[in-house]
Formats: structure tokens, C-alpha cells, sequence
């Protein structure tokens, strides 16, 4: 399967420059966002028509069904359209992927193309800025090729246009001339597959979105599955990497497989440097206290975002934007990358109000909740690890 690539960092995944300045070194390596990852994410190319791309790394990344971890429910799904339009020799109907970055999309994109014995052409909506940018990729697709269009609620209105008679009809309308003598023409393209993925399913039109036969929404992993990855990483590394080790960078792994491998690479260098390679819980644990990474895999921002609103707004509610203003970080990133993980252990919820921090992060924090907040009734357990045994 050969990977085409126009993929760019997109300019929202960039750090804002407010950043504060005493942000310690070590918290760009553990924001999710920041891309390319070290050799395992696709490597930029030129051009949004893409251009041939060879991963450096590309070992780590699966490439079958069967090698991806986790989220049974979704492979299972795909395991079956893959067979049935095996089966019925037609390309994979258009695919839907939503869900936090790092959690999978552009692998299991990599992944139907290679199962389907096909190409797969990865862009992102913000290289497709001019209608001829999407015009170019489309007539050079080949039959049953999968197109992959990353952060796709970004689609420019016009290429969005484009889209809809190509993912339908599996034509291209091209307007020719201007005003009252313009003419359209409509040029037959091969039968392909479309997989758009989006942190913001929410900020999809509703017809981009109708046009999709499967909408699939991709779940944080639990630390099992997280152990699973980071020890299949190790072995592909040969890395010496034990149970427990793995199991320690798990846990502080947002519930993200890109993370989780980043920090594999950087407990490695320091079991290297420190001791004599082998990583065990302790060492991986000390590691990650180094890099600021806490036991719940927290980092530094997640810290500040929480300390803020608790010391200045009372741990909320507080709106978005005030947040990002006294904390310096983009609101987007926060409402994608940070709030999702803070939400799925509890930490932090979305009301109507604002955003509030709940009792359980306040503790984490090392702050006695208020009564009031103390008294809320939450629906989630505390998900703060158990005192250690000594
Ligand atoms: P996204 O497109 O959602 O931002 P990617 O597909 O780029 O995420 O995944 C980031 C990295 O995490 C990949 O390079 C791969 O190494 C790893 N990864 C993601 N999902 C899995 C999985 N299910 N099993 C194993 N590794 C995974």
C-alpha cells in the first residue's frame, strides 16, 4: 500500500504565543497536539496533492486490524464492512472518524486502505484552501482508494461544495467560465473511499456530515489496552521494557496511544541514562515525575488549568475564553485536548454556567473543596488511584 501524503501541521494544533514563560521545558513533549510525533507520525509533504512520503518509523504505527489495539466495538463494525465490500468487490463506504487527537484516526484510516489492498492519500482540511487543491487529489484517485481528510470540520465552504457531488456520484463539477456564460462540467472520478476525522464532530454541517455512511466516534483507551501498545512499541524498539513498567506508563497516558508511546521513548532515555535500560514501574515512574507527567497523567497545563480556575474563579463555573485569557492557552486547544481527558476521569465538567472543577480534582490538587462543591452529588467515582501499601 503505497501512503500518499499533503499532510501539514494544521495552524490551530501550533502553541499560542502567550504562552507563560515559566512553562517548563519538558510540557511540549507531553502536549498532545504537538506534531510530528518523534518518527511515528506521518512526515510532511509538499503540496496538497500530495506527494510520496516514506515514515521513518512507521514500524510502530499498526498496520493491520489486527495489530490495533483496543476499541473492539468500532473494529468490529469496520471488520464488517471491510468484508462485505470485499465481498461485493466495491470500495468501503465513507467513514466518519471522531474523537481527541492521537487516539487512532489516521492509523485506522492507513489500516482500511490495507486491508483493502488500495492506496491511501492523506491530507488535511486546511491544505485543501482552493477548490483546484481537491479537484487535484480527486481525479488522481484510482478505484477503491481511500482519501483521507484530517480535521475536516476545517473544509473551506467551496471544497466542502466540491465534495458532495464527488462523494455521491463519485463526480467532479468544475465551473467553467464566470457569471451569466459560466457553464458546469461534470468529469466522472474512480469510486473511492472518503474517511474524514475531526476532534469536533459538532462543528461538521449537517450535509458534510449526512454524506458519510458510518459515523464512528473513537473512546479513550483503558490502561490495558495502553500496556498493550506501549509493549508492542517496546518489542518493536527493543526496548526491555516489563509488565509493570508498562503498565506504570499506561496510567499516566491520558488514555492516548500517541502519548503513551511518546512517553515510552523518553522513560527509555532515562532508563538508559540512569540505570541500565531496563524499565521497570519504579523507573518509569520516576521518569515521568521528571517530565512533570503525574500519576493520573496530568501534565502541567492540565495542572494549570485546574489550579487556575480554582484559585481564581472558586473552581468555577468560568467561561471558556476568561480561562484561556488567565491561563494563556488557545480555547480551542483546551475544549479539545484538555477539557476531554479532565471530563472522562471526572475532574472537570461542562455546565451551561461555565466550566466548574469538581471536588475530586480539588483534592487531587491538594486543595480542600468547598462545602458546596464537597457536597456535590457526582455520578462518577473518584478516580484518584488508591494510597499506596507500603
Ligand atoms: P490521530 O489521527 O487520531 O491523531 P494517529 O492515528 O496519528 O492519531 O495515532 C497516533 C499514534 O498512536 C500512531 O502513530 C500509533 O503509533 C499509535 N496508535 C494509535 N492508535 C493505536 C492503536 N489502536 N493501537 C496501537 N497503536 C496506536
Amino acid at each position: 500500500m503505497a501512503i500518499i501524503s499533503s499532510k501539514s501541521p494544521p495552524p490551530d494544533r501550533d502553541r499560542p504565543p502567550s504562552k507563560p514563560a515559566s512553562k517548563p521545558a519538558s510540557e511540549s513533549l507531553l502536549d498532545p497536539l504537538v506534531q510530528p510525533e518523534d518518527g511515528e507520525t506521518l512526515p510532511t509533504a509538499t503540496g496538497a496533492t500530495g506527494t510520496n512520503l516514506q515514515d521513518p518509523d512507521g514500524r510502530i504505527r499498526p498496520q493491520c486490524l489486527a495489530d490495533y489495539a483496543g476499541q473492539r466495538a468500532l473494529k468490529e463494525v469496520l471488520a464488517i464492512a471491510i468484508a462485505a465490500a470485499q465481498h461485493r468487490q466495491e470500495p468501503l463506504d465513507h467513514l466518519l472518524l471522531y474523537g481527541p487527537p492521537g487516539l487512532g484516526k489516521t492509523t485506522l484510516a492507513l489500516i482500511l486502505a490495507a486491508e483493502m489492498g488500495t492506496q491511501c492519500k492523506i491530507t488535511t482540511a486546511p491544505a485543501l484552501e482552493r477548490p483546484r487543491d481537491i479537484a487535484g487529489l480527486l481525479v488522481n484517485l484510482q478505484p477503491g482508494d481511500v482519501l483521507f481528510i484530517d480535521e475536516i470540520h476545517r473544509l473551506p465552504r467551496m471544497t466542502e461544495e466540491i465534495l458532495y457531488p464527488a462523494m455521491e456520484d463519485f463526480r467532479l463539477d468544475i465551473t467553467i467560465g464566470k457569471g451569466q456564460t459560466a457553464r458546469i462540467r461534470s468529469l466522472p472520478i474512480a469510486r473511492f473511499t472518503l474517511v474524514g476525522a475531526t476532534t469536533r464532530a459538532g462543528a461538521l454541517s449537517a450535509p458534510l456530515r449526512d454524506r458519510f455512511g458510518l459515523v464512528q466516534r473513537l473512546r479513550f483507551y483503558d490502561v490495558e489496552e495502553l500496556a498493550a501498545i506501549v509493549l508492542r512499541t517496546a518489542a518493536i524498539l527493543k526496548v526491555d521494557l516489563q509488565a509493570d513498567g508498562a503498565a506504570e506508563i499506561a496510567r499516566r497516558s491520558r488514555g492516548t496511544p500517541r502519548l503513551a508511546n511518546r512517553l515510552l521513548r523518553r522513560v527509555r532515555d532515562y532508563a538508559q541514562v540512569r540505570h541500565d535500560g531496563t524499565i521497570n514501574q519504579a523507573i518509569a515512574a520516576a521518569a515521568l515525575e521528571l517530565f512533570s507527567v503525574d500519576p493520573l497523567g496530568l501534565d502541567w497545563t492540565d495542572r494549570r488549568l485546574l489550579t487556575v480556575a480554582i484559585e481564581a474563579f472558586g473552581g468555577g463555573p468560568v467561561g471558556l475564553e476568561t480561562l484561556a485569557a488567565a491561563t494563556g492557552e488557545d480555547a480551542q486547544t483546551i475544549e479539545e485536548v484538555y477539557e476531554p481527558y479532565l471530563m472522562q476521569i471526572g475532574y472537570w465538567q461542562r455546565t451551561p454556567r461555565g466550566r466548574v472543577v469538581t471536588a475530586a480534582a480539588w483534592r487531587h490538587l491538594g486543595y480542600e473543596p468547598p462545602p458546596a462543591i464537597a457536597a456535590q452529588l457526582t455520578l462518577l467515582p473518584d478516580p484518584s488511584p488508591p494510597p499506596q501499601t507500603p
